[in-house]
């Protein structure tokens, strides 16, 4: 069945009031790394986290250890001034545990400012909840929660769909789009065929590629089905979705990235990115001529 289908008979509209309103031109944008590790971060790195940018907005996907002193040096403000909105995949803390310093951020730094709309999982909600010693009145305050997955729904000029993938505890793939831009992302998710439809056609499809057996004498997995991938399932995922150029993230720590990247390449034929702290992708019209970064 197809995952949008259902969503789309309901869709629905989340916005800030007004503050898109003079902002209807452009393509392009960009998409910063703010984090690629999977699990904890390497030195020097952080965990699952990125900023997309386009037409006015400004949209946080993840939060994980160690992203939010890059956030707030790119947005250039300690109380966090200038987002949009923040999608959290799950609530394992490598994608959101530094939801909470965003929170003291808002909370401490502009307590009257309206909350920013916060997509993601009801788990994340209570993790963050748990959390605050101040308690939920304070996050709620901070924040403005949506649940995911959710039926269609936008966030200024982008379209943001969603749809359940399959993870250690609920985990939403997400697909941010406008005219002339496609970027998804699917957290962290193990092998299923709805990730050809979440990166369907994608201009920048974001996928896991934590490649935990890469390293000999890497801790076993927990027995059962697969809930990561390998980066050569990322390649198959982006092969499957037809994405135009696939970007690999969630390393598991001290993971060789170009063996993933050969890994990647073997199953798929488009361009093979490496996620890097400070990353910046360039996000044009789709098509080959759309440049890359
Ligand atoms: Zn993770």
């Amino acid at each position: 069945m197809n995952p949008w289908v259902a969503w789309n008979e309901r869709a629905g509209t989340s916005m800030r009031p007004g503050a898109f309103c003079c902002q209807t031109e452009s393509v392009g944008g960009r998409l910063v790394v703010l984090g690629s590790c999977g699990a904890w971060p390497e030195p020097g790195r952080a965990c699952s986290g990125f900023v997309l940018e386009h037409a006015g907005a400004r949209v946080v996907l993840d939060l994980g250890y160690g992203t939010l002193p890059r956030l707030l040096a790119l947005l250039g403000s300690s109380a966090a001034d200038g987002i949009d909105a923040v999608i959290v995949t799950h609530a394992h803390p490598d994608h959101m545990v530094d939801l909470h310093g965003l929170l003291r951020a808002r909370w401490f730094g502009r307590r009257s400012a309206a909350p920013i709309p916060l997509h993601a999982p009801e788990p994340v909600l209570a993790r963050l909840i748990s959390l605050e010693d101040d308690g939920a009145d304070v996050v709620r305050r901070a924040f403005d929660w949506h649940p995911l997955p959710a039926p269609p729904q936008q966030i200024g000029p982008l379209r943001l769909e969603s749809m359940p993938l399959p993870h250690y505890l609920p985990n939403s793939g997400v697909r941010l789009s406008a005219p002339g831009l496609t970027v998804a992302y699917t957290g962290d998710t193990g092998p299923d065929p709805r990730l050809a439809e979440l990166g369907r056609d994608a201009d920048l499809y974001i996928v896991d590629a934590t490649d935990r057996w890469q390293r000999p004498g890497a801790p076993a997995v927990p027995s059962g089905p697969s809930l990561n991938l390998t980066a050569r399932e990322a390649g198959e995922a982006a092969a499957a979705a037809g994405a135009r150029r696939l970007l690999l993230t969630h390393f598991w720590p001290d993971n060789d990235r170009q063996a993933a990247r050969a890994a990647a390449e073997a199953a798929f034929g488009g361009e093979v990115l490496i996620a890097e702290e400070d990353l910046e992708v360039q996000l044009g019209p789709m098509g080959p001529a759309g440049p890359a970064g």
